[in-house]
């Protein structure tokens, strides 16, 4: 007889998401012993299996549902009546292992308990650098294959201690299956070595913290890499970080001992802070106060800065003495992947850093950290790495093949198809060197293994000589290519599970378009089946092609050919003609009557860059969108009236605003009033195409819209409902590969042959 939830009822439960190394187990062990219900919980590839019986047993899975661990995420919750079973009690079983269905679990920063617990002196974990528990610590860093138990990550070298063991057996304890548990008895044990690996005798964080106050950089090892260390406020450390780290310019992310420290330096917003303090604790790029002590060798020439707290025990423990901010940027070479092991460090980076604080905990899946901003109350996620990646976004049916798409050439990333989830890996790097490929197909090799998949599908970029198109290429397997800013685009239908026709805008660096020219400002309409381009921005000439990207005066001297004769542009004054000399623009003004070295290219990333040169706020760059980062300072929301711009037949003409930004650059205050009115340009032309198509869904995608001066005004003119901007992927070319993805599973079917 069945009345209501009070029988004897006996149920099977299958829940996905991210259910593993998030204390899920032990909660729900818990619950069962609050619920009276017997049975079990394992681990397997397909997610969390319950299998329960009670009279409790629907308020049990009710509070299942409700009562979540705080990292914790059910994408599905699947109930199946079955037999009664002669359980005795509720117990935790052993994993199985096997071909994986699951989201990964995500490393998270220390948490307060375990902060609280490393702070007091009669704790037997006072001052370890290890200390985490259920709620926080490494996971996919440390997991060799799923499902996650310890006997799977680089933790199974290390044997639990007696006490360790009591913790982890223990249903009431936060270390109950806390998989990488350990203590100073048992755990990892800190080293600290010369620049040549010798080891030096002393406390490893004193020798760390003396080398740091006395203006030395350190590699540090963290959760997904090394990062290179080195006081912030010292101009003489950051500038020989920069000098011999070969990196001219490009912002450095600061990490500070506590938010109250943080907040000295910077203005934050509410929704700022939060994102600081949440459990992820990311790289926050946020406004920069001006006459603090740091070095303005950080950041020079912009206004904001990527700021972070310390997310490990080990980080924490170097501001116990230290008062001021830390330099803590990835340790690569360049633009190259993160540098995960110690011996790496020594031969790679050794004549960068002059100590290394290091430890036996393995790190077996690098990641960098991610970096993340906010407009408008929305995440704009830039680079997307530790806490975040990988990510699963759950499909509605399921695969009946696996896919893999290879992203493109910068911010590389892949993205797998696998039974009903759609999985983006964390940065890559730029791809092209040796370091960078071999990293490439690493990853792959590590999304293989975890899924236990031979994809019978590879898609690429278009671009015929990208490493990641010749990857696929070489697999011997069905090859598709995509667009590149078509999969700008579906990146972010996939992030919203879109399938219907969008009106996208795809502003962009560079990529290769049908027509083999180098596109980067289109505007399509585009489903999951194709697209139309129906605007793109009138191509320009880049003058000496590579060079030009490196130098916006080049591609500024372009614009002006465009709308001027020769010996008018010799007598114009502008901060681009004075940038060269007479006869360099005679020679640079042949190559574009002759077309020589000079590729058309349609890219707004270009543009951007055209108009930073115009408007005198740089001539060349150190590093790519640097230009549009100095003009975002600028921007001064109150001025709101574009520049002049025409559009025939799709093409989007920008000769009028060349012109009135000449016009412009000699007056007072000409930089404010340049900047700003750049950007509701920008703004307009989106503005233009969603007025001709009003019943169009508006996505975006693209490297562009980093620039938070422009999502600002998109987000206050398009607010909620019709506007797509990705928040929890990457706006930039890190997803790619999941537009690849996107399109490839909705173009193949099941006879296409494998
Ligand atoms: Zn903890
Ligand atoms: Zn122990
Ligand atoms: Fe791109």
């Amino acid at each position: 007889m069945s009345v209501g939830s009070s029988y004897n009822q006996s149920v099977s439960i299958l829940v996905k998401g991210i259910v593993q190394g998030v204390g899920f187990r032990p909660f729900v062990y818990r619950e069962a012993k609050r619920h009276g219900i017997i049975g079990y919980v394992i681990n397997t590839p397909d997610g969390v299996l319950i299998e329960a019986q009670g009279v409790q047993c629907k308020a049990f899975m009710d509070a299942l549902q409700k009562n979540l661990p705080e990292h914790a995420r059910i994408d599905s919750f699947v109930i199946l009546e079955c037999e009664p079973i002669d359980y005795s009690d509720f117990e935790i079983r052993e994993s199985i292992e096997g071909e994986g269905n699951i989201a990964i679990p995500l490393d998270t920063a220390l948490c307060l308990a375990c902060q609280e617990e490393m702070d007091d002196p009669q704790n037997r974990r006072y001052r370890y650098p290890f200390i985490n528990c259920t709620d926080c610590g490494p996971r996919y860093t440390i997991l060799q294959i799923p499902p996650y138990d310890r006997v799977r990550t680089s933790m199974k070298h290390f044997t639990m201690c007696s006490e360790c063991e009591t913790e982890y057996t223990d249903p009431s304890s936060r270390r109950y299956h806390a998989e990488p548990i350990s203590c100073p008895q048992c755990g990892p044990q800190l080293k600290f070595l010369d620049n040549s690996g010798h080891a030096i005798k002393g406390d490893p964080i004193e020798l760390a913290v003396s080398m740091l106050k006395a203006g030395k950089i350190i590699a540090l090892k963290g959760l997904g890499g090394f990062h290179l260390m080195c006081n912030a406020t010292d101009d003489l450390a950051v500038s020989e970080l920069r000098r011999r780290k070969h990196r001219k310019a490009k912002p450095l992310a600061v990490m500070f001992a506590t938010l109250e420290q943080l907040e000295t330096y910077t203005d934050i917003t509410d929704d700022e802070r939060s994102l600081i303090t949440a459990a992820v604790k990311p790289i926050v790029i946020v406004k920069a106060k001006v006459g603090t002590n740091l070095s303005p060798q950080v950041a020079a020439l912009i206004d904001r800065l990527g700021v972070f707290l310390p997310y490990t025990p080990l980080h924490r423990l170097l501001f116990e003495t230290i008062d001021f901010p830390l330099i803590a940027t990835s340790a690569n070479v360049s633009d190259e992947p993160i540098l995960i092991r110690t011996d790496e460090i020594i031969n790679r980076l050794g004549n960068v850093v002059d100590g290394i604080l290091s430890h036996d905990r393995t790190i077996v899946n690098a990641l960098d950290d991610s970096v993340v901003q906010i407009v408008q109350g929305k995440m704009v996620m830039l680079r997307m790495g530790r806490g975040f990646a990988p990510h699963t976004i759950a499909l509605a049916d399921s695969l009946s093949r696996s896919i893999l798409a290879v992203g493109a050439h910068q911010k590389s990333a892949v993205a797998l198809g696998v039974k009903q989830n759609m999985i983006l890996s964390g940065h890559i790097g730029d791809l092209g060197s040796v370091e960078a490929d071999n990293y490439f197909e690493r990853s792959i090799q590590t999304f293989k293994r975890f899924y236990d998949i031979k994809p019978s599908l590879y898609i690429s970029d278009l671009h015929p000589t990208y490493s990641s198109t010749r990857y696929a290429l070489a697999q011997k397997k069905r090859h598709d290519t995509l667009q590149h800013h078509y999969a700008h685009i579906l990146a972010c239908m996939a992030e919203y599970s879109l399938n219907e026709k969008v009106l996208g805008f795809a502003f962009d660096g560079t990529g290769y378009g049908d027509d083999g020219n180098l596109w980067g400002g289109e505007v399509m309409i585009a489903d999951t089946h194709g697209y139309e381009r129906i605007g793109f921005l009138k191509p320009f000439a880049l003058l000496g092609g590579d060079k030009a990207i490196k130098e916006p005066r080049r591609i500024a001297l372009s614009l002006l050919f465009e709308s001027y004769c020769l010996d008018e542009i010799l007598d114009l004054k502008s901060p681009t003609t004075e940038a060269f000399l007479p006869h360099e623009i005679r020679m640079l003004h042949h190559m574009w009557v002759k077309k020589l070295n000079s590729p058309m290219s349609s890219s707004m990333g270009r543009l951007f860059d055209a108009v930073a040169s115009l408007g005198g706020f740089i001539q060349s760059l150190d590093f790519e969108g640097q230009g549009g980062m100095i003009m975002e300072s600028f921007v001064d929301d109150s001025i709101t009236q574009p520049f002049g711009f025409t559009v025939l037949n799709g093409v989007i003409d920008l000769s009028i605003m060349v012109k009135q930004i000449i016009g412009l650059v000699t007056k007072r205050d000409s930089k404010r009033i340049i900047a700003s009115r750049f950007i509701v340009t920008v703004e307009a032309i989106i503005q233009f195409f969603a007025t001709m198509y009003p019943e169009l869904p508006i996505v975006i995608g693209g490297g562009v819209f980093q620039n938070r001066a422009l999502m600002n005004r998109l987000y206050y003119r398009f607010g909620e409902g019709r506007f797509y901007a990705q928040q929890q992927t990457p706006i930039n070319d890190g997803s790619i590969a999941l537009g690849q993805l996107y399109y490839a599973i909705h173009n193949t079917k099941e006879d296409d042959g494998s």
